[in-house]
């Protein structure tokens, strides 16, 4: 069996199809301690990331009319475009256009809002989202005290090829809202209408669409993964032409408005744009406002910085990319310009979770070549830090372009680490032990071959005790009653178990309880989405609100889920169901 296995399983690890190894110079020790969840700034790994739902927050603002935003720094610091009106052009010479958001026609109606980003982030009372006042604020249609309304100038290479002049085509980025624990958070509404770089598209958004970025960028949240953050969901009666599949079938759907917050929504193709016109004072300006508000650990006058930052956004993109592996989620789109400098997940449209486990899969059918199917998303996002490194280029020194090659190549090595460090998490194995990737991969390889179910396979056997798999007692356990009709399984379990059997005071129940925080048991599957969708586009929005609050607590078994099926074999037609990149 070892021999036979052997071979594969080396070429397997990671899913990806990464076999070199380097090291990253700026984290030069070997300790694991070096490579710990800690050293990154911005990403928590899923134990530490708690719902601030139950948490009583006092002295919350009621007045949406106190509610007060600045976009005074952004506009200080960068030019803004210099021609005037809200029309598509060619841009240049600047970071940012004005454009004032178009309200959506008909009624409003609120289709979700997100308490723990309501109150936790802005500090409102969650009871001023049932306001006709909130309904126009947070679609664009008023705008809060402070806002300057702008359209980000950004480029990007997209499935591989310059794409020239992107940018928010259809969202408005509102101001800054700085929150009570201090923080900064930019508020965007998406699908508000056309800007300067709306190029052909009617800068509108769909419900589906829509409902599936609100759902997601909470869900992701909360299963620790870095991301932008979805505050409420608005659905207007708006008539928006769309042909979702691309073959002639143009349907009338509703525009529907997403308020969304990040920290930034810089990306790499913000900084692309630039390089590649030749603006590099302004290239200078963006990056050094970026790490000046987003970097404190970079000093502003080491001569190094834009290296340091290079080697910082390496660093976090592979632990991001490591992220979405552990949850099985596909992005569907990693072109540079949805690619974030603070390397968190953004501009969520055809992405999906994995359900049978297979390195092939695809979420986007728009994909044909499969650029972005889940396997190929660590070598892209080497794809997309080669393009980073260009954009920096301008700014670097002979020497340092060199050096940051350099730090290029550590990439690979700093994701099969952090890959291998989740997944052993994953499997509640403590220290490290020469077999280790070995298990993993194997485990990986007998999934494939029995498409298992990803999610549930791992948090199956977060649930089973030693006793229990040693007795593969399965009762009721599909995940892993069909992983066990591999030919294999055997082998892997024995291997298994005395691994976590060399594993000194560790007690079946911390074992469990360690694998039940990292494997969730419930994520944002296309169908649990599909038929939340189905309803709120009949104004019914009760999946939304169920699935918002499942998704909330992903690691904690709860009865709703488990009667709704979130947890179950997913149903016969789930397979039937396509996500195209239009949104
Ligand atoms: P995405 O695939 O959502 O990342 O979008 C890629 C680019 O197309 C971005 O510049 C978007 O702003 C723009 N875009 C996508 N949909 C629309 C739309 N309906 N109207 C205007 N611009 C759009
Ligand atoms: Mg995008």
């Amino acid at each position: 069996m070892w021999s036979i296995y052997t071979a594969l399983v080396f070429a397997l690890v990671a899913a990806s199809r990464f076999t070199p190894v380097y090291v990253l110079e700026f984290c030069q020790s070997t300790d694991p301690d070096c490579h710990d969840d800690t050293a990154s700034n911005s990403h928590r790994s899923p134990h530490t990331v708690k719902s601030r739902w139950n948490v009583s927050v006092s002295n919350l603002m009621q007045d949406l009319g106190q509610f007060r935003v600045s976009c005074k720094k952004l506009i200080e610091a960068f030019p803004l475009d210099e021609v005037d009106g809200n029309f598509v052009h060619a841009v240049k010479n600047c970071i940012f256009s004005e454009s004032t958001p178009t309200p959506l026609k008909g009624p409003l109606r609120l289709a979700a809002v997100s308490k723990d980003v309501i109150e936790g982030i802005l500090d409102l009372d969650v009871a001023v989202t049932q306001s006709d006042d909130f309904l126009q604020y947070a679609s664009g249609g008023r705008l809060m005290l402070g806002s300057v309304p702008l359209a980000h100038r950004y480029g990007g290479h997209q499935f591989g090829y310059w794409a020239g002049q992107l940018g928010d085509g259809r969202a408005h980025f509102l101001g800054q809202y700085s929150n009570r624990k201090g923080e900064i958070w930019e508020l965007q509404v998406k699908g508000s209408g056309k800007t300067p770089y709306s190029r052909s598209g009617d800068g509108r958004a769909v419900i589906r669409s829509s409902v599936r970025e609100f759902l997601c960028s909470e869900a992701m949240h909360f299963l620790g993964v870095p991301t932008s953050r979805a505050a409420s969901l608005i659905v207007s009666e708006e008539p928006v032409l769309r042909d979702q599949f691309y073959n002639g079938n143009v349907k009338t759907e509703r525009g529907a408005v997403v308020l969304r917050l990040a920290k930034s929504w810089f990306r790499i193709g913000s900084l692309e744009i630039l390089a590649q016109s030749g603006e590099i004072d302004l290239l200078r300006k963006l990056l050094d406002f970026v790490i000046n508000e987003h970097f404190p650990s970079i000093s502003s006058s080491d001569p190094d910085k834009y290296l340091v930052f290079y080697s910082v956004v390496v660093n976090e993109t592979a632990h991001l990319i490591a992220q979405w592996m552990s949850v099985g989620f596909a992005h569907g789109v990693c072109n540079t310009d949805n690619f974030s400098l603070l390397s968190i997940t953004i501009d969520y449209g055809p992405f999906g979770f994995m359900e049978s486990y297979n390195p092939n899969f695809v979420p986007n059918t728009s994909d044909d070549e499969g650029r972005y199917s889940i396997g190929a998303q660590a070598s892209v996002g080497l794809f997309n830090l080669e393009k980073l490194l260009g954009a920096l280029s301008p700014v670097l020194t002979q020497k340092q372009q060199k050096e940051a090659k350099v730090i290029l190549k550590g990439y690979v090595g700093i994701y099969q680490m952090r890959f291998h460090q989740m997944f052993k998490e994953k499997l509640g194995l403590l220290g490290e032990e020469e077999e280790d990737s070995y298990i993993i991969a194997f485990l990986l390889k007998m999934m494939e071959d029995t498409q298992s179910d990803f999610t549930m396979t791992f948090r199956q056997l977060s649930e089973v005790s030693v006793l229990q798999l040693y007795n593969r007692s399965f009762t009721q356990m599909w995940a892993l009653d069909n992983l066990s009709l591999h030919k294999h399984f055997s082998d892997w379990l024995k291997m298994y178990l005395l691994r976590v059997s060399r594993q000194e005071n560790d007690t079946d129940l911390d074992h469990q309880n360690r694998m039940k925080n990292v494997n969730p048991r419930y994520v944002l599957r296309n169908w649990m989405a599909e038929s939340a969708i189905r309803k709120a586009e009949m104004n019914d929005f009760s999946e939304v609100e169920l699935l918002h609050n499942i998704l909330s607590s992903p690691f904690v078994t709860q009865q709703t889920a488990e009667e709704a099926g979130y947890a179950a074999r997913p149903p016969l037609w789930a397979n039937r169901l396509k996500v195209s990149c239009s949104s």
